[in-house]
């Protein structure tokens, strides 16, 4: 087993890589192995930077500095000695969180071999009951990963970046859990609210169990600007939703 990174940011310590995230009920941890448009994420997304797309995680790291050095740090360390320092955090903590995501920022590798403490620590948080959002680029990645964590009750989500890919996954794919983002940046709120749900209602035609992210919609249909939060929704962990849709925001 790879020893636990020891890490530091502009020269402190970090106190603990497992992160909270603002979508998520108090308790709830994150875990990012490095920056978003970084190596992990996929040359085919069309949201990558390097590809002259408008990532908007990556942006929030931009201007969120501390965090942006953070995923840093961890970038550096590599992926293992980080994914087996969050995995001794969260033992700790008996591996029970109201919700835990991987990935909230950037990507994982391709190759779960290259990460077995990542493996190992999703597996211990489905035997403790955690509900786990964990969400790939690509069909290829969300395959392999849900074939290593090798749950029956557990499926990598697969983020599809096209709306209309979207709609022909959950229609015409056998297995396989995914999301999507629907309305344009010009759009106004209550218009990407109102594409998301054609997306997802053509999306349910043949009968799945397709849902606009309620968390987003509420937040629109309440005119507020603040965050919005998942409160007891966790239909990104739950493999019985086959397609979750985020109106653009
Ligand atoms: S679908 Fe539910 S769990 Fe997923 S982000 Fe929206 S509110 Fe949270």
């Amino acid at each position: 087993m790879t020893a636990p990174a020891v890490l530091t940011v502009r020269g402190k310590p970090v106190a603990e890589v497992l992160g909270s995230f603002g979508k998520a009920v108090p308790g709830s941890v994150h875990l990012s192995l490095a920056p978003s448009g970084g190596r992990w994420c996929s040359r085919s997304c069309p949201h990558l930077p390097a590809n002259g797309g408008k990532c908007y995680a990556e942006r929030t790291e931009r201007f969120r500095i501390a965090l942006g050095d953070r995923l840093a740090a961890f970038d550096a360390a590599g992926p293992e000695p980080v994914a087996a320092r969050a995995f001794a955090e969260s033992a700790i903590r008996g591996h029970r969180f109201p919700w835990a995501r991987v990935s909230a920022f950037g990507g994982v590798p391709e190759d779960p071999a290259d990460v077995p403490s990542l493996v190992r620590l999703v597996r211990a948080w489905l035997d403790a009951g955690t509900p786990v959002h964990f969400p790939a680029e690509t069909q290829r990645k969300a395959d392999r990963w849900t074939r290593a964590i090798g749950r029956p009750e557990f499926e990598v989500r697969e983020s599809v970046a096209d709306p209309r890919r979207f709609v022909r996954a959950v229609r015409h794919r056998l297995r396989g859990v995914f999301s999507t983002v629907a309305g344009d940046p010009g759009d106004s709120r209550p218009e990407r609210l109102r594409k998301a749900r054609e997306v997802a209602e053509r999306a349910r035609a043949l009968g799945d169990r397709v849902i606009v992210c309620p968390a987003v919609a509420s937040r629109i249909l309440r005119g507020s600007a603040g965050s919005a939060k998942c409160g007891a929704c966790r239909a990104c962990s739950d493999r019985d939703i086959r397609g979750v849709v985020f109106p653009l925001h």
